[in-house]
């Protein structure tokens, strides 16, 4: 069974043309509500599951650390031994090196002695306390076996860990849900499990659509432009981890897009088009959608990405039986369908629209689907080294230079021309300036919202 699809969201609100436009948190609700995490898990080896997505919750099956151990270079020692305003004096009756315990010839360390403990190393028997090598200085007129502790340098349990000071066993090390960093591979190792339980990753499929566009190879010619989209989306769903279904640049035939998009209804957990979602579209891409699946057309109270389909594509509904479906917006589930078919991302054609609809609605979708409970990166607060016009009544994502500023506040300012075929402006940017729903104007020197790109691009 294919993945990502929650009928329960089929009554989600649908909008025809003459409609109010969709504000963003809305259509973020909606998608929300569509989308449904995989299932099928796979248990794979450390190594290759970075970027995954853990599918139980990870217990931890021993004390990390196993024992008490030095987190210095120094001396271990009895700390009940410190008195307040008294310096101490300590002989070196052995060393403890990291990877056995130290064992003395002569029993157990007694008060006056310290064992000479490198970082890591367990704690002998009956010690507490380290003084790091740096605070010590060797007693007056005696031997190189005898250090002194300066009064009031230290206090009892210093420099010691604790056994499961960092995990406790039985206890949970990491969570469902929770995405493979690097950390959690290394917190992963140190449990000493080899393998986790992963969700498989996404089959995405992704086209674009348009007959002015043309693949990379074919000649130039007047009044086409390169596909830069699959390119975009093709970065955008590997940073995810997502398997990738190129379908290619599909001509505006009606029977090259059914077959397109029956392929990936087959193939894929979510469908990206890109272009032909735009109310009076002259393609067939439109059409298409709206014959073999249930899908929704937007158009979006923000800039750039005004228009947008959303919904599910079945491989089996026919395009005959589809009565009327193609004449209006209409947005209903049908029964028989489930299970089988992908859920239909479509994105405006403009390159720079692309990019900003798929981290602002289809990025947060897919980690749904990933099965990840990931929560949004917070917007941090930069100033805005240029005045901005902007009308209430949308969202508008700037593509923007985020930069630190000589107090180490943060300063940010756009990246040239924001028409939203300009993809340099994207090219140039590390995040977005998020200008919200209800705000206005931005006089330079104001604070704005930014959205950086960190991994995502
Ligand atoms: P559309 O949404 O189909 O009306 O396309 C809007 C604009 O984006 C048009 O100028 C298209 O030429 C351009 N466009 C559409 N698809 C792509 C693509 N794959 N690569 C580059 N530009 C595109
Ligand atoms: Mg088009």
């Amino acid at each position: 069974m294919n993945a990502g699809l929650n009928t329960d969201a089929m009554t989600a609100p649908t909008q025809g043309p003459e409609q109010q436009p969709m504000t963003a948190d809305e259509v973020t609700a909606f998608l929300s509500r569509l989308v449904t995490p995989v299932q099928e898990t796979q248990e794979l080896p450390l190594f290759e599951a970075l970027g995954r997505v853990l599918a139980a919750d990870v217990m931890s099956p021993l004390d990390v650390p196993p024992h008490d151990n030095s987190a210095m270079d120094g001396y271990a020692f009895a700390g009940s031994q410190l008195a307040a305003g008294a310096a101490l004096e300590l002989q070196v009756v052995g060393t403890a090196l990291a990877g056995k315990a130290w064992q003395g010839a002569s029993g157990p360390v007694k008060p006056g002695q310290c064992v000479k403990i490198m970082t890591g190393a367990v704690m002998p028997a009956g010690l507490d306390t380290v003084v790091p090598q740096e605070f010590t200085k060797p007693c007056q007129g005696q031997g190189s076996d005898c250090i002194t502790i300066a009064a009031d340098t230290l206090r009892l349990g210093d420099n010691r860990r604790l056994r499961g000071e960092d995990l406790a066993k039985g206890r949970p090390a990491l969570r469902k849900g929770e995405l493979l960093t690097p950390a959690r591979l290394g917190l992963a190792a140190s449990l000493g499990l080899k393998t986790l339980s992963t969700f498989r990753p996404l089959r995405v499929a992704y086209f674009s659509t348009g007959d002015e566009i043309l693949s990379l190879g074919e000649p130039p010619r007047e009044g086409a432009v390169y596909d830069s989209n699959r390119y975009t989306v093709f970065g955008l769903l590997s940073r995810l981890g997502c398997q990738v279904i190129d379908l290619g640049v599909v001509r505006d035939d009606p029977a090259l897009l059914e077959a397109a998009f029956r392929t990936a209804a087959t193939q894929a957990d979510a469908i990206i088009t890109s272009g032909g979602v735009s109310v009076g579209e002259a393609d067939h891409t439109r059409t298409m959608m709206k014959k073999l699946g249930d899908v929704a057309f937007w158009r979006i109270a923000m800039r750039p990405g005004r228009p947008m389909a959303a919904g599910r594509i079945s491989s089996k509904k026919s395009t005959e039986s589809a009565s009327g479906a193609g004449t209006t917006d209409s947005f209903s589930y049908e029964k028989e369908s489930t299970g089988d078919g992908a859920v239909l991302f479509g994105l405006p054609g403009n390159p720079v629209a692309v990019m900003v609809t798929f981290l602002a609605f289809v990025r947060p979708a897919l980690l749904r689907m990933m099965g990840a409970s990931v929560l949004p990166a917070p917007l941090l607060r930069a100033r805005s080294l240029e005045a901005i016009r902007k009308k209430p009544g949308r969202t508008e994502y700037q593509r923007a230079w985020v930069s630190t500023a000589a107090d180490g506040s943060l300063n940010v300012k756009t990246t040239g021309s924001q028409g939203s075929g300009v993809l340099r402006s994207m090219a140039e940017a590390n995040g977005l300036m998020v200008l919200h729903h209800g705000q206005g104007d931005v006089a330079a020197g104001d604070e704005v919202d930014v959205m950086m790109f960190d991994g995502a691009i």
